[in-house]
Formats: C-alpha cells, sequence, structure tokens
C-alpha cells in the first residue's frame, strides 16, 4: 500500500518502519477470516486490514480522533492476522508505532488514565503486586463478581528448586506477576529440567521483561526494563547459560523482540540481539529432549487403570502467532502420558492479552465465554496452557481447573 508519511515523521526509524510494514499490505482481507474482533463486532474497522488503514492515515498526518484510539484499543494484539497474512505484514509492530502515534494525539479520559497509571506501576513490581494480591485474595469474599473473578484463589505451591548440579545450565526469567500468582510454575520448570540433566538459574537484578509497560504505551520506560534484564543477564550470559528459558509465552514474544527495539541503542544493540538469540519457551526446550523426558516417564508408575488423562490445551496467541511456535508443549504432554482433547478454534485468542481483560469491558468476557466452551467440549480432566495471563484469564471462567503445561509434567515425573 502506497504510503505518504508525515514530515513530523518521515525522517524517524518508527516512521520508516511503519511505510515498510504499510507497503507490504495489498489489502487482500485474508486476514479478517481470523480476527477475533471482527469475527464479533463484524467492523470493518475492528479488523486487521480496517486497522492498517486508520494508521496508514495517521502516518500521513491525516486527523486523529477518538475514534482512531477506540478501534485500536479494541484490538487485542493477539497477531492472529499475522499468523494468516500471506504477505507478511508485520502488523503486531505496525499497531505498536500507531498507538504510540494515536496517544500523544488523543487525551484519554482522567479514568483511563489513571488505571493505565495503577496497571503499569503495580503490575511490573514484583514487591508491591504480591502484597496487593493477598490483600485481594483475603477480601475476595467481601468483592463485586465483577472484581472477585480477576483475584485468582491462593495456591498451595511446591517451590522446592533443586541446587544447580548439572554441566548444563540454563537462565530462567522469573517475571513479574507470575511467582505471585502461580508460584509453583518456575520451581516446578526447574525440577524437570533437573531430572534432564539441565540446571535452571535465575538472575535475582532481572524482572519483569517490559511487556506489560510497552502494551501501555510507555515504551521508553519499557526499554529501560529490558536493558536493566539484559544487565542482570550479561554475566550469566559470559558464563556459558545455554539459554534464557521463558515460562510465560507472552514474556517469550517480547523478549524475542529485544533485539529490534533496542537495534538504535547504540549501547546494548549487540547485547540485546545476543539475548534474543539465546530466548527459548520451555516447550522448545523439553520438546528438544523428548527422549529423556519419556525415559523418565517409564520409571514412574502408569495412571490409575491405565487410563489418560484427558487434557484441554490452550496455545496462547503470544505461543502460536507471537512467536509462531505449535507442538511443542503438546508432544512433551502426550509423550507423559496425558490425551490431548480436541479444540475447536484453537487459533483465537481467549480475550486476556496481557491488561486487555482489565481495561475492556465486555470483548474479554465474550472471548473467554467462547474459549472456555470450546475447551471444555472434549470433558477434560484439565486446561493447560503456557502463559500466565491466559491461566488466570480461563480459570475465571471454568470451574475445571487450569494449569501450566509444566506442571502437569512435573506432577507426573514425582509420582514415584
Ligand atoms: S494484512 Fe495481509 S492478509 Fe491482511 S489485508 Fe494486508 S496483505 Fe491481506
Ligand atoms: S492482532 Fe488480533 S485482534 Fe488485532 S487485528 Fe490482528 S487478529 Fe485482530
Amino acid at each position: 500500500m502506497k504510503t505518504n508519511l508525515a514530515e513530523s515523521i518521515r525522517n524517524t526509524p518508527e516512521g520508516q518502519e511503519a511505510n515498510d510494514i504499510l507497503r507490504a499490505c495489498v489489502h487482500c482481507g485474508f486476514c479478517t477470516a481470523t480476527c477475533p474482533t471482527y469475527q464479533l463486532l463484524g467492523d470493518e474497522l475492528d479488523s486487521p486490514r480496517g486497522r492498517i488503514y486508520l494508521i496508514k492515515e495517521v502516518v500521513e498526518g491525516n486527523e486523529v480522533t477518538a475514534k482512531t484510539q477506540l478501534h485500536l484499543d479494541r484490538c487485542l494484539t493477539c497477531r492472529s492476522c499475522e499468523t494468516t497474512c500471506p504477505s507478511g505484514v508485520r502488523y503486531g509492530r505496525l499497531v505498536d508505532i500507531g498507538r504510540n502515534i494515536v496517544d500523544k494525539y488523543v487525551p484519554r479520559s482522567p479514568v483511563d488514565v489513571a488505571m493505565r497509571s495503577a496497571l503499569n506501576f503495580v503490575l511490573p513490581r514484583q514487591y508491591i503486586f504480591k502484597p496487593l494480591l493477598r490483600v485481594g485474595q483475603a477480601l475476595r469474599p467481601l468483592l463485586p463478581a465483577s472484581l472477585s473473578g480477576k483475584v485468582p484463589n491462593t495456591v498451595a505451591a511446591n517451590t522446592t528448586w533443586p541446587a544447580p548440579r548439572h554441566a548444563r545450565k540454563m537462565l530462567v526469567l522469573d517475571g513479574c506477576v507470575q511467582p505471585a500468582l502461580a508460584p509453583d510454575i518456575n520451581p516446578a520448570t526447574a525440577r524437570v529440567l533437573d531430572r534432564i540433566d539441565i540446571s535452571l538459574i535465575k538472575a535475582d537484578a532481572a524482572g519483569c521483561c517490559g511487556a506489560v509497560t510497552f502494551h501501555l504505551n510507555k515504551q521508553d520506560a519499557a526499554l529501560n526494563y529490558m536493558r536493566r534484564n539484559i544487565d542482570a543477564w550479561w554475566p550469566f550470559v559470559e558464563q556459558g547459560v545455554e539459554a534464557i528459558v521463558m515460562t510465560a509465552s507472552g514474556c517469550g514474544t517480547m523478549v524475542r523482540d529485544y533485539a529490534h527495539l533496542l537495534a538504535n541503542d547504540p549501547d546494548y544493540a549487540e547485547k540485546a540481539q545476543r539475548i534474543t538469540d539465546m530466548t527459548r519457551d520451555i516447550s522448545e526446550i523439553i520438546s528438544g529432549e523428548l527422549p529423556e523426558l519419556k525415559k523418565q516417564v517409564e520409571e514412574v508408575p502408569a495412571f490409575d487403570h491405565g487410563t489418560k488423562p484427558r487434557i484441554a490445551f490452550h496455545s496462547p496467541c503470544s505461543l502460536q502467532h507471537g512467536q509462531q511456535l505449535r507442538g511443542g508443549a503438546e508432544q512433551a504432554l502426550m509423550a507423559a502420558g496425558f490425551e490431548l482433547t480436541t479444540v475447536p478454534d484453537s487459533h483465537l485468542c481467549c480475550g486476556s492479552a496481557g491488561t486487555y481483560s482489565i481495561l475492556q469491558e465486555t470483548l474479554p468476557k465474550r472471548l473467554l465465554k467462547n474459549k472456555v466452551a470450546a475447551l471444555e467440549s472434549g470433558h477434560p480432566v484439565a486446561i493447560a496452557t503456557a502463559n500466565i495471563g491466559c491461566l488466570t484469564h480461563i480459570q475465571s471462567g471454568s470451574e475445571i481447573q487450569v494449569r501450566h503445561w509444566i506442571e502437569l509434567i512435573d506432577e507426573r515425573l514425582t509420582a514415584r
């Protein structure tokens, strides 16, 4: 699509990038078929093609209105459209650029500003989020239904972390909200890897990957989180860790983008590239070690009565679209003896999408209802997923337990 960039951004890296992405779009509309918001609302401006057109108007310097902001806000950034697009349009990057410009021209309501600032302040900081969550959990019975559904129950966690003893070492991103919401996930990952001769270690000085802040459109602040993590990880990289492991696919998508986002920072560009190259989702690590996993499974008793527990796997958008990773977690679950149910429309977003489920009113609820119905349709005993946001969001709509798939593998291997 030919674009005449506005003078104000013509010579900026963002302007050039937007121009390149817009040129790749041939307006065929294939992407509309897999866009969750277009499916629900049926409005072209709530489809990828419509939003691309809106962003074109923005970067060409035409009037930017609250309507433009509304349609860009309604986008989940699920990137299902990228998977579908035959022309390789990098829509996710384009919408980030578009939102950044739109927010400079269209003021948000005081309530919206306060909400976004609060989320940006609390979520990336474990030391604030964790105590607040505990207070919310204690008061849960007293909260209105609209709020209590967003506060997950307390969970009994096994946080035993094996001491590093293997020559093979990997680093894990501890993250921000995950250790408070599901404290078992990273220790379970460490235990599974320990059994296949890999020690998992943490860098205490690292923290939030920057995704929450970046997607709340505070992109400069997010870049500082990224630099902080690179500094924290670098000594371990120099000591020879094999990979930087992500147990939340949303974080993985962000960290894989460090190289691109810091490409113009002379102090960090090279290191960011190395970090991106070393980033692996835990499903990539385990699916590369399947023979070893199977050997471990052979040493544990078979499931009761020889029946395989049925699991519905929800592949987060950040895994299947953001990182284009498919099948690894499913292969690992099957290797551990679980049976996977068929999940209709598995390419569609559950409606969590970072802070989307908090900032948007009705769309997350409609998407959740559809997703839960799809996941429960195969009568599973548990739902497994790979991202903490999806996990808590789906759990808020289902009576069936929702777990990270690595927790199920860990429990399987400890059933001795
Ligand atoms: S983003 Fe891709 S699929 Fe969608 S209209 Fe453009 S070229 Fe077609
Ligand atoms: S990212 Fe998702 S919600 Fe946004 S336009 Fe693409 S498919 Fe639609």
